[in-house]
């Protein structure tokens, strides 16, 4: 089965909107930098926002088995849209 791309499956998924790095709410219009995962049970799923002050565009450590991604995306009412793929674990 083919992996979704994850800037298509997640666009429009529902977020949080308490930066992870300084705790400050994003707001609807904000630039918001995601981290999420794959794992076959779930799907891609967001586990990380910050805001754009704090969102590092590159992965950090790896996390063992898991498909990863950060994505550049705009905060719109709990939701992230527009979503653009900028660091992945594989290829
Ligand atoms: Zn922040």
């Amino acid at each position: 089965m083919t992996r979704p791309s994850p800037a298509a499956a997640l666009n429009g998924v529902q977020c949080g909107n308490v930066c992870s790095g300084c705790n400050r709410g994003i707001r609807t219009g904000d630039k918001t930098v995601v981290y999420a995962t794959y794992y076959d049970a779930e799907g891609w799923v967001v586990r990380r926002v910050w805001c754009d002050d704090c969102g590092s565009t590159t992965i950090g450590l790896p996390t063992d088995g898991a498909d990863e991604v950060i994505v550049e995306a705009v905060y719109w009412s709990g939701r992230v849209v527009g979503v653009k793929t900028v660091d992945r674990s594989r290829p």
